[in-house]
């Protein structure tokens, strides 16, 4: 009997060692952290062997192939030693994509995924398609296939760190949304390491597939030089028109092809300059799909958006409260605030991943009325945003935020949390951040 070590015992590891013993493997789990009750639950229910709080090389090195979670970083002790006896090191959803014929619509990038992978799954469903949603959001891709979930499409949410352990996989419909410096620690702070990653989206792809890209996004433009596409390229752009299949203009937001479609950019239902490329390239994508005018006019109508982004809490006192706790690079706040249309009071701070402001200092100066700094340690920005003498506090509890906030803003303004940082030095992740935000804005 083949042997398949996993490590990581959480969504993707778990689903993938249930799939793997239905696929005859002997399967062994391994994490080194405590796994949760309900995951040792299901392991126990499959009679699978696992262990917590250590990595034994013996049981792990004698695999012929390691599923590892996106969350082990390569130079974790037990990988490099996998690494150095050849093994083979994949993830949960290149395992997966071996026991399914169901077409693959895959979304990468820094900022995005998540919007625009729900707003596809949203759009295919609202089409009564057979569809199911996997990778970073919701259930693993290996349990739906372990259970017998027989789709004939899935949306799959792909991180750079799951591409980085996929070799195989063919995404049928890939959508690379945007490139901005993220994760970089992971990638010995090399930005063309990170690129290659999500560049992975495409590898595989033949001519009967299709790749939907950002045009304007510099990084991807000098990316693109470098591969001999196969697949269809369907660039989209709010620049220009010229070449795209995709774009605003004027107010509208059309599609070229399989036929003309065009929609006022207004009756989308997701706002903001960054939301129009999420909604034109889930549009191309649904359209290649197959999904009929009237259904993409409705469903890009009517899509609620994502929690904990740019999601709109309550108003209080005239003061409109926006949870965009997932802004955790620079890049996403730096979208956030170029949609904010009132003046501004931005929550900013938490775990820096060597953030540099520069890039959100000229819409601070022209959007915040007040900075309220929120994280452990909040020198860095008192020294970058001091100087520009705009009202700033400083706080280091959710609850001593709102107090800030509340004191800064008038009727007719704008408190934003879009924090451009990780939230694990005062939250227990951005989800409790967004949590707490909103519990404390309701009782206002
Ligand atoms: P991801 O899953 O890639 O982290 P999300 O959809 O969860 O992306 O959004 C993360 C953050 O990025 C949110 O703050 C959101 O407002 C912002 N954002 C969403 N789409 C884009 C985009 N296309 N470009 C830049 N920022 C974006």
């Amino acid at each position: 009997m083949k042997k398949i070590a996993i490590l990581g015992a959480a969504e993707s590891g778990v689903g993938a060692a249930i799939l793997a013993q239905k696929q005859g493997y002997d399967v062994f789990v391994s994490d080194m952290a405590i796994i949760k009750p309900h995951y040792k639950d299901m392991l126990n229910d499959h009679g699978i062997n696992w262990e917590e709080g250590q990595h034994s090389s013996e049981k792990i090195l004698d695999a012929s192939e390691i599923i590892k979670s996106p969350g082990i970083p390569d130079n974790a002790p037990i990988v490099a030693q996998a690494v150095q006896l050849g093994i083979h090191i994949i993830n949960e959803i290149e395992f997966a994509g071996r026991y399914t014929n169901a077409k693959m619509i895959c979304i990468t990038g820094s900022n995005g995924k998540t919007t625009t992978t729900s707003l596809i799954y949203h759009i295919l469903k609202n089409a009564n398609y057979n569809v199911g949603l996997a990778g970073n959001i919701g259930r693993s891709l290996a349990l739906q296939i372990a259970e017998g979930c027989t789709f004939d499409h899935y949306v799959v949410e792909l991180s750079s760190f799951q591409l980085d352990n996929m070799y195989d996989f063919h995404a049928n419909i890939a959508v690379l949304l945007n490139i901005t410096p993220d994760h970089l620690d992971r990638y010995d702070n090399d930005m063309q390491k990170y690129a290659d990653s999500k560049m992975r989206i495409i590898q595989n792809q033949q001519e009967n597939d299709s790749f939907i890209y950002w045009a304007d996004d510099p990084i991807i433009k000098r990316e693109l030089e470098k591969y001999g596409i196969k697949a269809q390229k369907c660039p989209f752009s709010i620049l220009s028109k010229k070449g795209m299949i995709g774009y605003i203009e004027n107010g509208t937001y059309t599609l070229e092809t399989p036929t003309p479609f065009n929609m006022e950019q207004e009756s989308l239902s997701l706002n903001g300059k960054h939301n129009m490329y999420n909604s034109l390239a889930a549009g191309i994508a649904t359209r290649i799909a197959g999904v009929s005018d009237k259904n993409l006019r409705e469903s890009l109508s009517c899509f609620e958006g994502v929690e904990h982004r740019l999601e709109k809490v309550a108003t209080v006192g005239g003061v409109l409260y926006i949870n965009d706790s997932k802004a955790t690079n620079v890049d996403a706040c730096w979208y956030a605030l170029e949609s904010m249309t009132r003046p501004t009071i931005l929550i900013i701070g938490g775990k820096d991943k060597g953030n540099d402001y520069e890039a959100i200092r000229e819409l601070v100066a022209e959007k915040c009325a007040g900075l309220v700094f929120l994280g452990a340690d909040n020198s860095k920005l008192h020294n970058f945003f001091d100087p520009m003498g705009i009202p700033t506090y400083d706080t280091h509890s959710m609850k001593e935020c709102i107090e800030a906030c509340n004191k800064l803003a008038k009727p007719g303004y704008t408190v934003l949390l879009s924090p451009c940082c990780a939230s694990f030095d005062l939250f227990k992740n951005m989800e409790d951040r967004g949590e707490q935000f909103k519990e404390l804005v309701r009782n206002l």
